[in-house]
């Protein structure tokens, strides 16, 4: 079934000039993509973003991290994309990711980990449009 995903090249990626290559392995993989910007997060945005990760100890750091410099937002889309996409990014820290997957690639840390990645229809229709008007997906 034919599906999107919100994709986002973290500020610590984007600083490192690693979005042309994180993009080339999107496309490499298949994905069509649908809406794409360049987009600098306030404190507030990112805390908004990441609402159902406000009662952790990394919520402050986090939501430091991605308001910290730009980063470049995806809609993705392909059959399975919400799976499809968590693949190639690997697992959430880059230290456990599976080689050959971007975070084991490009990411430093488990908070520094270069990509972010919805994680269920419901969110991904959430954090899609966080982002996105209907009339700026293609
Ligand atoms: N994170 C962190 N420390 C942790 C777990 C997560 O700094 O122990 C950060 C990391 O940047 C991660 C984000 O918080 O990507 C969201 O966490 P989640 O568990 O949703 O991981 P993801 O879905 O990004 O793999
Ligand atoms: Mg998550």
């Amino acid at each position: 079934m034919t599906e999107r995903t919100l994709a986002i090249i973290k500020p610590d990626a984007v600083e490192r000039h690693l979005a042309g290559k994180i993009v080339q392995r999107i496309e490499d993989s298949g994905f069509q993509i649908r809406a794409m910007r360049l987009v600098r997060m306030s404190k507030r945005d990112a805390e908004g973003f990441y609402a159902v990760h406000r009662d952790r100890p990394f919520f402050k750091s986090l939501t430091e991290l991605m308001s910290s410099g730009p980063a470049i937002v995806m809609a993705l889309e392909a059959p399975d994309a919400i799976k499809k996409w968590r693949t190639l990014m690997g697992v959430t820290d880059p230290a456990k990711a599976d080689p050959g997957t971007l975070r084991k690639e490009f990411g430093q840390s488990i908070e520094r980990n270069a990509t972010h990645g919805s994680d269920a229809p419901h969110t991904a229709a959430y954090e899609i449009g966080y982002f996105f008007a209907g009339i700026e997906l293609i």
